[in-house]
C-alpha cells in the first residue's frame, strides 16, 4: 500500500534510496541539509516538515551525533505508532539510545543499516540487517523489500549496527589485502586481468575483489573506473572501522586486523591523499609505495 514517507539525508546512497520508494509509488518527501534532491521526490526546509504526518521517517544520515540530533527535532513531529527506520552506520549506543526515544514518544524504531553500497543502492538490491522489535521490523518489510533484496532481523534494537560494524571490520581488512596484492602482482609483472581471473574464481576472492574491484577496468564497473570517486569514502572507512574498534573495547573483544585496518585508513585518509576517494584508492597507494 501506498505509504506517506519521510526521507532524511539524500547523500549518495539516501537519493536514489528515496528514488526507488518513489517510483515503487509511495509518496516521499525528502530532507537534506546540502539541499540535495532525489528522482520523484519532493523537498522541505526542515527534518520536521517531513516527518510530520508521515507513516514512516527514513534515515541515512553520516554518523550518530547527526542521528541523535535529527531523531530529536523528528520524534517530537511524528504521529504516534509511525516508524523510525534509522538506515546510516552509527554506533550501537546512538541507535539504543534513539530506539528508548522513539518508545518513550510511542513510535515504532528499528536500526537497519545497509550493505550494497551505491550500487546496490540504486539497482534496490541493498541487504539490510535490522535490529528493533518484531513489529517494528513488520512494518519496514514493504520498504526493504523496494530498496533491497534481502533484509535479517538480527535482534533487539542496536543488533543490526552490530552487524554492519562486523561486516566492515571485514569489508576494511579485505580490501587493504586485495589492494595490496594486487601491488605486489604489478612488481612481479602479474598482468592485472590475470590476476583478477584467478582470485576471482579461487580462494583469494571477496566482494572487495569479484564486485567492487580496485584496479581500473577490470571486473564489474566501480569507483576504480571512475577514478575513484566514491562510492564508499575512505573516511566512512575510517569512521565504520572506528565503531568496530570502540565497540571491541567496549566488550573486551581481541581484534587486530579491525585495529590496523584503522590505521591505515587513518593514515591514508589524515597523512596521504585519502580524503574524498574512494576506499579502493588504497591501490593506487600501495602502487605508489615501496617497502617502508
Ligand atoms: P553522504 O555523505 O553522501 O550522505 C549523507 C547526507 O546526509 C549528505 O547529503 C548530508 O548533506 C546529509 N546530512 C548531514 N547532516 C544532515 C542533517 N542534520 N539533516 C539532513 N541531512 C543531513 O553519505 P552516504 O554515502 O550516503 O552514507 C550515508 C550513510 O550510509 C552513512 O552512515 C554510511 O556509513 C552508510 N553507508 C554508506 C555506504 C556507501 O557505499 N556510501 C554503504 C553502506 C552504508
Amino acid at each position: 500500500k501506498r505509504a506517506k514517507i519521510g526521507f532524511i539525508g539524500l547523500g549518495n546512497m539516501g537519493a536514489p534510496m528515496a528514488a526507488n520508494l518513489a517510483r515503487a509509488g509511495h509518496e516521499v518527501t525528502g530532507f537534506d541539509t546540502a539541499g540535495t534532491t532525489a528522482e520523484g521526490v519532493s523537498t522541505t526546509q526542515t527534518a520536521a516538515a517531513v516527518a510530520t504526518d508521515a507513516d514512516v521517517v527514513i534515515c541515512m544520515l553520516p554518523n550518530g551525533a547527526i542521528l541523535r540530533n535529527v531523531a530529536e527535532e523528528v520524534l517530537r513531529a511524528m504521529k504516534k505508532g509511525a516508524l523510525l527506520l534509522d538506515c546510516s552506520t552509527v554506533d550501537v549506543e546512538a541507535a539504543r539510545a534513539v530506539a528508548a526515544a522513539a518508545e518513550d514518544a510511542g513510535l515504532l524504531f528499528a536500526d537497519a543499516p545497509v550493505s550494497g553500497g551505491i550500487g546496490g543502492a540504486s539497482a534496490g538490491t541493498l541487504t539490510f540487517m535490522a535490529g528493533g522489535t518484531e513489529a517494528a521490523f513488520q512494518a519496514a518489510s514493504p520498504l526493504f523489500d523496494v530498496m533491497g533484496q534481502k533484509a535479517v532481523h538480527c535482534g533487539e534494537a542496536g543488533a543490526g549496527q552490530a552487524a554492519k560494524i562486523c561486516n566492515n571490520m571485514i569489508l576494511g581488512a579485505t580490501m587493504i589485502a586485495t589492494c595490496e596484492a594486487f601491488a605486489l602482482a604489478d612488481k612481479l609483472g602479474l598482468d592485472r586481468a590475470r590476476m583478477f581471473d584467478v582470485v576471482s574464481t579461487s580462494s583469494g576472492y571477496s566482494w572487495s575483489m569479484n564486485a567492487y574491484c580496485p584496479a581500473p577496468g577490470i571486473g564489474p564497473k566501480s569507483p576504480a573506473d571512475n577514478g575513484y570517486t566514491p562510492g564508499f569514502a575512505s573516511e566512512l572507512m575510517v569512521k565504520d572501522l572506528g565503531l568496530s574498534q570502540q565497540a571491541a573495547e567496549a566488550v573486551d573483544a581481541d581484534t587486530p586486523m579491525g585495529a590496523l585496518a584503522l590505521a591505515l585508513y587513518r593514515q591514508f585518509v589524515e597523512k596521504e591523499d585519502g580524503k574524498g576517494k574512494d576506499f579502493s584508492a588504497m591501490l593506487p597507494r600501495f602502487e605508489a609505495r615501496g617497502r617502508s
